[in-house]
């Protein structure tokens, strides 16, 4: 760590805060320059969850999740400020990334009202506009309705419009980020890219490709928990098996992710389990069972799995 006593040397935490489906993968991923890659075993030296470090010459960004903030309905509104107070405690900066390619909803309003009533300095990011971005301007009324109704200064520092997908903007956007952060020595190795637990990143590749056959259609209540990752390679050669099970709230929601005599399942399962062939490098074995539970966002039990609450 030469740049430790570079006192031009920047770095902190900034939370990357979004729906799901915005991009805030995709995001990372162009930003840091490689698919996040899996180091799962490193110890975790701060209570977030690192989704991967942006290394820089003069800089490093360490951006990290925020669970607790997920729309979770009523309780969401009643908790908004002890878990907005308690979820963001050491960091400097929130990444606040919207979808301009969908309408903004109820539950963009609940993030929207989170980012306000935090206060910290955030960048707002107004993603893919490389689909015509049309509802840019629905995202930056909302946004000043909430900001009266909580009554708080505009806590935004610079509203970007970007691509993740096609990297339009993003040096701008890593300007705007390192004018968040104080002077610091860098927190971890170089090439430390995430620690980031392998559950999640799992659960987020089969959340993925529901996604890409889903689009629209995905309910937003759906929500992945890997059951079990088993490496069977000592007596089937080479074979990792995962067993993931997808909540969503409704029948028919579920019929949807199933799909036409298991079709559309069958084809997310095989598309994620090729990508994890990728990253394990070994033979997976996915099994996907999807699963009703009316009101799975108010069971701790499936929010903790989830990573939504630390305990
Ligand atoms: P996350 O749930 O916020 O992490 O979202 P993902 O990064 O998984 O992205 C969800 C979907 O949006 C994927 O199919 C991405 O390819 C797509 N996507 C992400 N960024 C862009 C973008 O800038 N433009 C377009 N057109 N699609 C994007
Ligand atoms: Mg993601």
């Amino acid at each position: 760590m030469n740049n430790a006593n570079n006192t031009n040397f920047k770095s902190g935490f900034i939370s990357i805060i979004g729906r799901p489906n915005v991009g805030k993968s995709t995001l990372l991923n162009a930003l840091i320059g490689s698919k996040v890659s899996i180091v799962s075993e490193i110890p975790q030296t701060t209570r977030f969850q690192v989704r991967g470090i942006l290394n820089m010459e003069n800089a490093q960004i360490v951006f990290v999740d925020t669970p607790g903030i997920h729309s979770f309905k009523k309780s969401f509104i009643q908790h908004l400020n002890t878990v907005a107070k308690k979820s963001i405690e050491g960091i400097e900066g929130i990444l606040y990334v919207v979808d301009v390619s969908r309408e903004p909803g109820e539950e963009e309003e609940d993030i929207m009202r989170f980012v306000a009533s935090a206060g910290l300095p955030t960048i707002m990011a107004f993603n893919k506009i490389d689909t015509g971005g049309e509802n840019e301007e629905d995202f930056r009324k909302l946004w000043q309705t909430v900001l009266k109704e909580t009554q708080k200064p505009d806590p935004v520092r610079k509203y970007i419009r970007i691509s993740a997908l096609k990297g339009k903007n993003l040096d701008e956007l890593k300007e705007a980020l390192l004018d968040l952060l104080p002077a610091g020595h860098p927190y971890y190795e170089k090439d430390t890219l995430t620690d980031f637990p392998l559950k999640f990143r799992i659960s987020d590749i089969i959340r993925e490709k529901l996604f890409y056959f889903l689009k629209k259609e995905l309910p937003h209540s759906v929500a992945v928990e890997i059951e079990t990752i088993e490496d069977r390679s000592e007596n089937e050669k080479g074979l990792i098996y995962i067993s993931a099970i997808i909540y969503v709230n409704r029948d028919s929601q579920k019929k949807i992710i199933i799909g036409k005599g298991g079709q559309l399942l069958k084809k997310v399962g095989s598309l994620a389990r090729e990508e994890l062939e990728q990253i394990f490098n070994k033979k997976v074995y996915l099994e996907l069972f999807v699963k009703v539970v009316k009101d799975w966002q108010k069971s701790p039990r499936i929010l903790r799995e989830l990573g939504y609450w630390w305990t």
